[in-house]
This record gives C-alpha cells, structure tokens and sequence, in this order.
C-alpha cells in the first residue's frame, strides 16, 4: 500500500510513508473488512460513516507539516486510524469524535494497540477543544461549508489547519497557515470528498448551514 498508492502518488515525507507502514489498518477496519483493509479506497464503519482512503489520510498529514514535538488536534476520529497514524510522527494528538458508539470503539481500540499518546473526546469537532489550544497542527477528517472560526483560533501562530470545505460532493482540501495573531494564509491541495462536518460551525443535521 505505502510503495503503490502513497509514494508512486507523490508523498515522499519518510515519517509520514513510515507511520503509514506502521499502523495496522486491518485493525481499524470493521469485522469481515479485514481483507479490503488495504484497497485504495475509503471504508464503511459504524454510524454510516467511512474510515478514509489512505491515500487522503497520508496527503493531509502530509500538508499538515507535523513534526515530533507536535500538539496536534484531529476532528472526526472515526475509527481511530488517521489519530493513530499521527500519533507516530507528533507528541500528543487529542481526537474528537460526535458519535459515541465510534469514539468509544476509536478509544478501546486505540488504548488496546498502545497508542497511548491520543486522547480520545467524543463531542462537536467544530468547537475544537479550548481547553487543550494552542495546537501545532489540525486536520479535519469532514467536510463542512466554511472554515470553522474556532479551528483558526486554536492554531499556534506558525501552525496549519487542513480541512475540505466546501459542499457535499465538491470540497477542497484547504490549508490554513495561522501567519500572525489575527493573520492567516489560505492554500487550495485540490478536489476531496469527505462526509460531512455536522456541529455549530458546520453543517447542521438536515443538511443546512448551522447558523
Ligand atoms: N479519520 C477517520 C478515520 O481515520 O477513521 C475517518 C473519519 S470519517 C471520514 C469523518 C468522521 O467525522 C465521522 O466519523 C463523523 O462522525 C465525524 N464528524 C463529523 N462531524 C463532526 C464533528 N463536528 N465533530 C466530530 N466529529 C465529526
């Protein structure tokens, strides 16, 4: 999988290829799904949601510029899998998950294979977690209509944010740069196709735009 979908395609920082080698995806997987674990393609989980591509996943740690000493913030756990395979390059990670039976099940699994520096939280992802900010890093594993503000606001100044935006179907995978205390740069990685973002600064339930 690393050699074929990840360094053929053009990522070539080696903790990231490293860290991808390293995590077990077959463990992340949902039962009977073991075999497809290492298909160039995203998976169904529990709550009708996916764990991605590893492609996607290995391209945004990538973007994220994440280095060893990192406090780095994943919103949309999912599985566990893209926390886990972060959890290999940076410091701490703390995961949000909005559904519970995903972020207890991301938690167990995590706690069971040893990846003891992420810490799993179930709860908005849009809101981040002020209560941990700053953070070195984030990346959002959904796709909502805008930027969350709070996300921007828990970046350390020098810090990226990687995150789709855009409507369902059509996102971009977007990086903020945090360049100053109110400054930020904005860079387009391309077309990306995540299920929604769904919180308060996201989409809401029916599919509008949360106020
Ligand atoms: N990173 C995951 C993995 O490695 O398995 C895949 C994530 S899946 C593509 C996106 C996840 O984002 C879903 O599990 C979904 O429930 C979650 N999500 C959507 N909106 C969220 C929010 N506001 N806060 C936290 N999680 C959210």
């Amino acid at each position: 999988m690393v050699d074929v979908q990840l360094a053929r395609r053009g990522i070539r920082d080696e903790a990231v290829l490293a860290a991808m080698r390293e995590v077990p995806r077959e463990r992340f997987v949902s039962e009977g799904m073991e075999e497809f674990a290492y298909d160039d393609a995203p998976l169904p989980i529990d709550a009708g949601q996916t764990i991605s591509q590893p492609y996607i996943v290995a391209a945004m740690i990538e973007a994220a510029e994440i280095e060893p000493g990192d406090r780095v913030l994943e919103v949309g756990a999912g599985s566990g899998y893209a926390a886990a395979v972060i959890s290999r390059i940076a410091k701490d990670v703390f995961a949000i998950e909005r559904h519970e039976v995903l972020g207890h099940a991301a938690r167990k699994r995590l706690e069971g294979l040893g990846y003891c520096n992420v810490e799993l939280r179930i709860g908005d992802g849009t809101l981040g977690l002020p209560d941990e900010a700053p953070f070195d890093a984030i990346l959002v594993s959904a796709g909502g209509p805008e930027v969350p503000r709070a996300l921007k606001e828990q970046l350390k100044v020098g810090g990226g944010l990687v995150v789709p935006v855009g409507d369902a179907g059509e996102q971009s995978l977007c990086k903020i740069t945090r360049t100053g205390t109110g400054s930020y740069a904005e860079e387009d990685l391309g077309a990306v196709r995540f299920v929604p973002l769904i919180g308060a600064q996201g989409w809401a339930e029916d599919g509008r735009r949360s106020a």
